[in-house]
């Protein structure tokens, strides 16, 4: 910006703000500065626009004018909210940068891409004079978000809080359908660096609006491109948005614990380089204007009380202020619970600022509509005492004046209490770095003897993006942990209750861990969210909540099959370590000499990196495992040959994988892993879940195809291009994947045109309404029978099952079951399938109400096939419970062999009686084989909420079911999910690496 420029512009507003100091009186509210014209056209623009005179109040019922700084009519061509105006995010950073250009008061950063190289930015509204100390107050608000650097010191606290002023940040339409915050903002922004009222003025002065606009950048433009579609085509169905971002659609709302998608990234550097003291995300869905950050219990169990608190107090100004200027249908308590921290909005409240949330009502779009409630909307309840109309005409407009009004409410009642609220950032920060001696935990130790160090140092990674310090212990170090309790007594219902005995004094041992062990102190700012993360979480099946928002499990080290210990001895603080500069990074490269490359098989995730990245050298897996001289390598360790000892080395390097080179090659059965084709197949329903499979693979940089089922119901041999194809949950029943949509009315395009320049590109059709089809099912199971391998998680696990490519697996209805979205137990049964290389005996994935299997030597499950009961029970008779009845009057009989007892996961041995004429027995080399079970009842809950877990517990989890000279490897868990379950992604990439030997290490029953 010029510099000349912006002088010229502050003695000329700084000589206009005195004037109208001396004009207005800022009572007890939102006096307007009645000096300062305002514009009319616009104004009568904005009336015109809302279409009822209560939905708009009088902070947003006009538009004050400026005589240099254009209105929001420079870009849109109409107001702000005006119908059938919806700007693309280049429209709105245009106009940001035009408020930049003329005003001192907007400053515009570019904040990041998204995965697509969109841009993201950030607009920083002040008055020229707070602008100009932004660096030297960024120093101060460092050190209160850092007491250590102050020693903790509070009166020196108190002096930096007089001096600093805070900032609050607004983010936008994180959500692509939820349209209306980008066009709010734009006109916010304008308000507060235009308007002379004194409650502005004073915001301007006080504190700095930093404003991100359009979060979901690839997602919204997709949007637009919707929704002039639709206009261009009056009368006719428009594409739902089956692609918001690149990957995922609503869940880019549940990243802020994973952090996979860029929009997290770039938006938590901000929150981690501006320290602002809010993080307030605007969303739509009911009407009018819900204050959600309130909410509803359970809240969440470790963030501080300061913070709740903080919602309650700035939620209900909220309230209270729009109830006062008459404005229907705001709320503050509702559904939403607190427990999850995965929503964006949660950055600050695990980094000790306060999040916050709107819910107001959008339509979708910018067209107006009469919207009709349902009774529970607007219905009166006790915290909705003026609820919203059972029926009204609903504009854009009305949506930006709810969000506008209620933010511009937030905005000052944050700027008069602003020194309470950066007091209160300060203490939240002090009280995170006091965590060791008040609640605990001191420490969060990964041993450095884990066996997954590529898993370990991908979580320790997660800690850093997050902003934690991870310390790196330089020698090794004891402390008294509490003793591991050995397994949960039996509980029927599979949910225990963790305080139905009182406790007794936890018994301690003594615990060392080695040199080179990872530490997380908890006596740092951010040790909350490392807390929140790596913890254990417990919802109680009997709390008052029924209605659960999101997931109730995440335990990170668990879902990551990596060794976390939660130590409580602040002892562990003192152990000798430094502090990890730069990415934490694991050992690898080569080591040793030899022509042959030894990779041990872990279930670590960058395996499959390395297969693919060194694609033309040939890989074995060993079947067994084995000792080179003296160290030990698992099942499925990789040989390398034909490859460079420097490519060898550059690769493992890089990706933090030791590797062993030998002369010659150990002794032991190995089969071939070449590269195989992988397609990542798609519905044109819904691609949300999925999304969350296909960015692990770009992660990974696994390559694949992504296909649709229309692609697949046109390709009558898959098996020439494909050796696995993957098939993502999420898609609903058989029928919505084999019918699609149903065919009536007009075709519904998805792809690139000049109307729509940012549909299609990676996937794209004429008409997203047919589905797979009879002849792509075909097509699909004629690959499976002609050698390939398909992968179906949850519900593309069960229409594997329903469409008839899993004979001896049947799905069980659940009548009980509620595992919603938590940390589960599974066991492995057999060690020997290549899907299971590197694996322990236990491995934490997540579930969500996962198909119960059954499993079956006979097809459809019939013919003895089911598990049998109640064996060993006698008939009423002669003698004692273990004596066999005597018939009177004969010899006693030969009795037969009882059949053998089978457990849950395992197919029922068929007995000689049901094989006379046995059709649909399964030949041995072709039945089902169980990999993993999940475990037993009283095992089976790790973290979250499981209600009638019996139902599930010891049902098959992971299985490959032979189909001719195929497989299909059926989930009961999702192994992509959230970026948060890299300990399961092995199970899918073994499965790929092992493609065309599934059948190593079988065992098949005799007959
Ligand atoms: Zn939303």
């Amino acid at each position: 910006m010029n510099l000349r420029r912006i002088s010229g512009l502050l003695s000329a507003s700084f000589l206009f703000l005195c004037v109208v100091a001396l004009t207005t009186h800022a009572q007890n509210g939102y006096a307007r500065a009645t000096a300062q014209p305002i514009d009319d056209e616009y104004t009568k623009k904005i009336a015109e626009y809302t279409t009822e005179k209560f939905f708009n109040s009088p902070l947003t019922d006009y538009l004050p004018a400026s005589p240099n700084v254009p209105t929001p009519k420079a870009v849109l061509g109409d107001v702000a909210g005006a119908p059938g105006k919806l700007p693309y995010a280049e429209d709105v950073y245009k106009y940001m940068r035009m408020l930049e250009k003329a005003s001192p008061r907007v400053k515009v950063f570019s904040i990041g891409t998204t995965e697509e190289g969109r841009e993201m930015i950030a607009v920083a509204v002040a008055s020229e004079a707070l602008l100009a100390k932004l660096e030297e107050n960024r120093a101060r608000l460092n050190k209160l978000a850092d007491p250590r650097t102050i020693n903790m010191d509070d009166a020196e606290a108190d002096r930096l809080v007089d001096q600093s002023f805070p900032i609050y940040y607004i983010t936008g339409t994180i959500h692509s359908p939820e349209t209306g915050a980008p066009t709010a903002l734009m006109e916010l922004a304008y308000r507060l660096a235009v308007d002379e009222s004194p409650y502005i003025k004073s915001i301007r002065d006080g504190m700095v609006t930093l404003i991100t606009p359009v979060v979901e950048v690839d997602g919204r433009n997709r949007m637009v491109d919707v929704y002039n579609w639709h206009l261009a085509h009056p009368g006719q169905n428009w594409p739902g948005l089956v692609y918001w971002g690149h990957y995922v659609a609503h869940d880019n709302n549940r990243d802020a614990m994973g952090m996979s998608l860029k929009l997290t990234r770039n938006i938590m550097n901000v929150y981690l380089s501006w320290k602002p003291q809010v993080l307030h995300d605007l969303h739509e869905s009911v009407a009018y204007l819900y204050d959600n950050t309130i909410g509803d219990g359970p809240y969440n169990a470790w963030v501080d009380p300061i913070l709740t608190d903080e919602w309650q107090l700035i939620g209900w100004k909220n309230v209270s202020e729009m109830t006062k200027f008459g404005m229907p249908g705001v709320f503050a308590h509702g559904t939403f619970d607190t427990w999850s921290p995965g929503y964006l909005m949660f950055i600050a409240a695990t980094h000790n600022g306060i999040s916050r949330l709107y819910e107001t009502f959008g339509n979708g779009g910018a067209d107006t509509l009469t919207r009709t409630l349902s009774p529970d909307e607007y219905q009166r309840t006790w915290y909705k005492q003026n609820p919203p109309l059972p029926r009204a005409k609903w504009s854009q407009r009305n949506n930006n004046n709810y969000e506008q009004t209620a933010l511009l409410i937030s905005l000052d009642y944050f700027n008069k209490n602003s020194k309470l609220f950066l007091k209160n950032f300060y203490l939240k920060s002090k009280r995170s770095i006091e965590k060791p001696k008040n609640e605990g935990p001191a420490a969060y130790v990964f041993p450095a003897d884990d066996p997954r160090t590529g898993n370990q140092t991908r979580l320790l990674r997660l800690l850093q993006a997050q902003g934690c310090e991870v310390h790196r212990a330089t020698a090794s170090f004891t402390v008294a942990m509490k003793k591991k309790a050995t397994a949960r007594p039996a509980n029927r219902g599979g949910s225990p209750s963790p305080a139905a005995s009182p406790a007794k004094a936890p018994e301690t041992e003594s615990r060392t861990f080695p040199a080179g062990s990872y530490i997380v102190r908890m006596d740092q700012p951010y040790s909350r969210i490392a807390d929140a993360l790596l913890d254990y979480q417990y919802w109680s099946p009997r709390d008052p909540q029924q209605s659960i928002y999101d997931d109730t499990g995440w335990t990170f080290g668990e879902l990551g099959n990596v060794q976390v210990e939660r130590v409580t001895d602040t002892k562990a603080l003192s152990a000798a370590m430094e502090r990890v500069s730069g990415e934490v990074r694991s050992p690898g490269g080569v080591s040793g000499t030899g022509s042959f490359f030894i990779v041990n098989s872990n279930a670590d995730t960058n395996l499959i990196t390395l297969r693919y990245q060194l694609k033309q050298a040939a890989f074995e897996a060993a079947e067994e495992a084995f000792e080179v001289s003296g160290r030990k390598f698992n099942r499925g360790s990789f040989i390398i040959r034909n490859a460079s000892l420097d490519v060898v080395n550059k690769a493992t390097s890089e990706l933090g994988i030791p590797a062993l080179a030998v002369a010659q090659a150990p002794t032991v059965k190995t089969h071939p892993m070449k590269a195989a084709r992988i397609a990542i197949m798609h519905t044109w329903a819904s691609t949300q879940d999925e999304g969350w499979w296909r960015i692990a693979f770009d992660q990974m940089q696994v390559p694949y195809d992504y296909i649709s089922t229309q692609e697949v119901a046109r390709e009558t041999d898959l098996n020439k291009k494909y050796d696995v194809i993957i098939f993502g949950p999420g898609n609903g029943n058989v029928n919505a994947v084999i019918q699609g949509r149903p065919m009536y009315g007009n075709p519904i395009p998805w792809k690139k045109t000049e109307l729509t320049p940012n549909l299609g590109g990676f996937a794209s059709t004429d008409d997203m309404r047919p589905g797979l089809g009879y002849t792509g099912l075909m097509n699909l199971q004629n690959f499976v029978k002609n050698g390939g391998v398909f992968v179906g998680a949850d519900d593309s696990a069960s229409f594997a099952v329903a469409t008839g490519f899993t004979p001896g697996v049947s799905v069980q209805t659940s009548t009980r079951l509620r595992a919603i979205g938590d940390v589960l137990k599974t066991r492995m049964v057999d060690s020997a399938s290549p899907i299971a290389y590197g694996y322990g005996d236990t491995l934490s994935v997540y579930c969500f109400n996962g198909p119960i299997f059954n499993i079956s030597n006979v097809v459809g499950g019939g013919g003895g096939g089911g598990r049998r009961g109640g064996g060993g029970q006698r008939t009423t008779g002669r003698g004692t419970a273990d004596d066999p009845d005597v018939v009177q009057g004969r010899p006693p009989a030969e009795m037969p062999e009882q059949p053998p007892s089978s457990e849950v996961w395992e197919a029922a041995p068929i007995m000689e009686e049901q094989r006379r004429n046995l059709v649909g027995l399964i030949p041995p080399n072709l039945r089902p084989r169980v990999i993993l079970r999940w475990g037993n009842a009283s095992e089976l809950l790790v973290s979250g909420l499981l209600d009638g877990g019996d139902e599930i517990a010891q049902h098959a989890a992971v299985i490959d079911s032979p189909l001719e000279r195929g497989h299909v490897i059926l989930f009961s868990m999702n192994p992509f999910w959230r970026g948060q379950t890299a300990g399961s992604y092995a199970l899918v990439f073994n499965t790929i690496l092992n493609f065309d030997n599934l059948n190593a290490g079988r065992k098949t029953d005799e007959k």
